[in-house]
């Protein structure tokens, strides 16, 4: 099966969470699933898995670059680690877009969470105004340099174009193919890539199809457990 990974983003409630993760170990979802939550639900999650010895992996959205300290409002990788976390998001669009999250920030999430032995899921892809501008490529290269020299079985990239989270516009079969394939060829042959924007029930066989693709980041659809189900059973 490939990866499918849902990210919650700030959405959902604890009755969300108490209604969708047993629907979801009820199907007995393997190490292939992974949910990234908001912090305060890691816990309880933790606890609904552990107790059914659940293979789904628990994730978090977000994580400090700094290990402990002054830091007010941060959670650390080894505090996410404490929680049952196994992977987190780095780098995602909107944390670029909206928090003013710098490369440099960014790479300093990814190096905290790979040395705490977390999972990162590093989030890259180009705006609207990059594609335009026909600067897609190099605006990858620059965010995949902060890889190099990591083995690529260490992490995981997620081909996110902003123009297509949330807004319900799919990038193509085409457009994913391409981006995919030059994040193996910058990257390695070995590195696992995931799709992420607009991944519905409806488009998931489409892009869960392409060879290039080997998982889907999936927002929106990760707040329907029937949604969400069938996103993992086309996987
Ligand atoms: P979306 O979000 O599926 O709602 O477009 C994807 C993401 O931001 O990871």
């Amino acid at each position: 099966m490939k990866m499918v990974i849902g990210n919650w983003k700030m959405n959902g409630n604890i009755d969300l969470l108490h209604s969708i993760v047993p629907t979801l170990l009820h199907e007995g979802l393997g190490s292939a699933v992974a949910l990234c939550l908001p912090y305060p639900y890691l816990s309880a999650a933790h606890s609904l898995l552990k107790a059914a010895r659940s293979q789904i992996k628990l994730g978090a959205q977000n994580v400090s670059e700094h290990p402990f300290g002054g830091y007010t409002g941060e959670i650390s990788a080894a505090m996410l680690k404490e929680f049952g976390c196994r992977l987190v998001l780095v780098g995602h669009p909107e944390r670029r877009s909206l928090f003013g999250e710098t490369r440099e920030v960014t790479a300093g999430k990814l190096h905290a969470a790979l040395g705490a032995g977390l999972y990162p899921v590093y989030c890259v892809g180009e705006t609207l105004a990059q594609r335009e501008g026909g600067l897609a490529r190099q605006a990858m290269v620059d965010e995949l340099a902060l890889l190099a020299g990591v083995p690529t079985d260490r992490y995981a990239v997620a081909y996110e174009p902003s123009w297509a989270i949330g807004g319900g516009v799919t990038a193509t079969s085409a457009d994913i193919n391409d981006m995919h394939l030059f994040i193996k060829d910058v990257l390695g042959p070995g590195t696992r890539v995931l799709y992420g924007g607009s991944v519905k029930s409806h488009n998931a066989g489409q892009v869960l199809g392409l060879d290039s693709v080997d998982g889907v980041l999936v927002g929106n659809a990760a707040l329907s457990a029937s949604e969400f189900l069938s996103i993992c059973h086309t996987a």
